[in-house]
């Protein structure tokens, strides 16, 4: 008998979630704990880190998991580096759900970059009126930059304001709309958009939005992972579990 651990905080894990629950499979969905409000969830939900590697294997082996599925965001990159080390400390199968990275199209002007490091730097020079689609984690690193008027957008409102003297904060959960999504850049007069490279369709909105206004994106590159199986739609991962998991496939 399967005993899945997904670990989540994405749409597709979501998605993943309520496959499991209409199959009746025994999962527990997990979250590191970062958004203060969490979607209501088919499966049972735990919160928090697990303590490094060794406290990850610890887990897998108390609740007897038999199946890991790392459903975290491409860019959760010590979690699935963890997942992938546990997983094997532990003996059990694992897999990455995952979306394909975006790929610029006619009428994109990206400049891509390896990381967020790299997106301050990109932005030395004069004042422009930049959105940052990240989320809260990484704004504080664009403070070396202040002489921008900066539009943030979060899924809650944070426990101190950001840390940049210019800037307006929006408080919204996506998935979001191009529609919307222009007339908000349209607004803030919005001249450069930076985001990481997500993939997927939840958060791709401010992209085809960039396009339409021609705007500047700088795109951030994906971390490097290690080696590990990777499938971008729920069906693989069901097929996974139920033909592939022994035999690594
Ligand atoms: P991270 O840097 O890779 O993880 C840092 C630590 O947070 C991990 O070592 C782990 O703590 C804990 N953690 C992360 N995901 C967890 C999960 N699903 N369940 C339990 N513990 C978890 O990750 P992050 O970039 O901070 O992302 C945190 C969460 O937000 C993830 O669930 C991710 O899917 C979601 N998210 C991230 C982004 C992003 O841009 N990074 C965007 C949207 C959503 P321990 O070492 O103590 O186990």
């Amino acid at each position: 008998m399967s005993n899945i651990l997904v670990l989540g905080g994405t749409t597709e894990a979501s998605a993943l979630a309520a496959t499991l629950s209409a199959r009746g499979d025994d999962a527990v969905l997990s979250y590191a704990g970062r958004v203060t409000t969490l979607k209501a969830q088919p499966i049972p939900v735990r919160v928090g880190g697990f303590g490094g590697v060794e406290g990850l294997e610890a887990y897998l082996r108390a609740h007897g998991v038999t199946h890991l599925v790392d459903a975290t965001h491409p860019f959760a990159a010590r979690m699935s580096a963890n997942a992938v080390a546990a997983a094997k400390r532990a003996g059990i199968a694992h897999i990455a759900l995952t979306r394909p990275a975006w790929t610029p199209v006619a009428g994109d002007r990206w400049t891509r970059v390896a990381d967020i490091d790299a997106a301050v730097a990109a932005l030395a020079g004069p004042s422009r009126r930049v959105m940052l689609a990240l989320g809260r984690m990484h704004v504080d690193a664009f403070a070396v930059q202040p002489q921008h008027d900066y539009l943030l957008r979060f899924v809650d409102r944070p426990d101190r304001p950001p840390g940049l003297p210019r800037h307006h904060l929006v408080v919204d959960r996506g998935p979001f709309d191009v529609e919307d999504d222009r007339r908000l850049m349209e607004a803030h007069a919005t001249q450069v958009v930076v985001c990481k490279n997500a993939g997927g369709t939840g958060a791709s909105a401010k992209l085809h939005a960039a396009r339409l206004l021609s705007l500047s994106v700088i795109m951030i590159d994906r971390p490097t992972l290690p080696a590990r199986q990777e499938v971008h739609a729920v069906a693989d991962v069901v097929r996974w579990l139920d033909h592939g998991a022994d035999r690594g496939v």
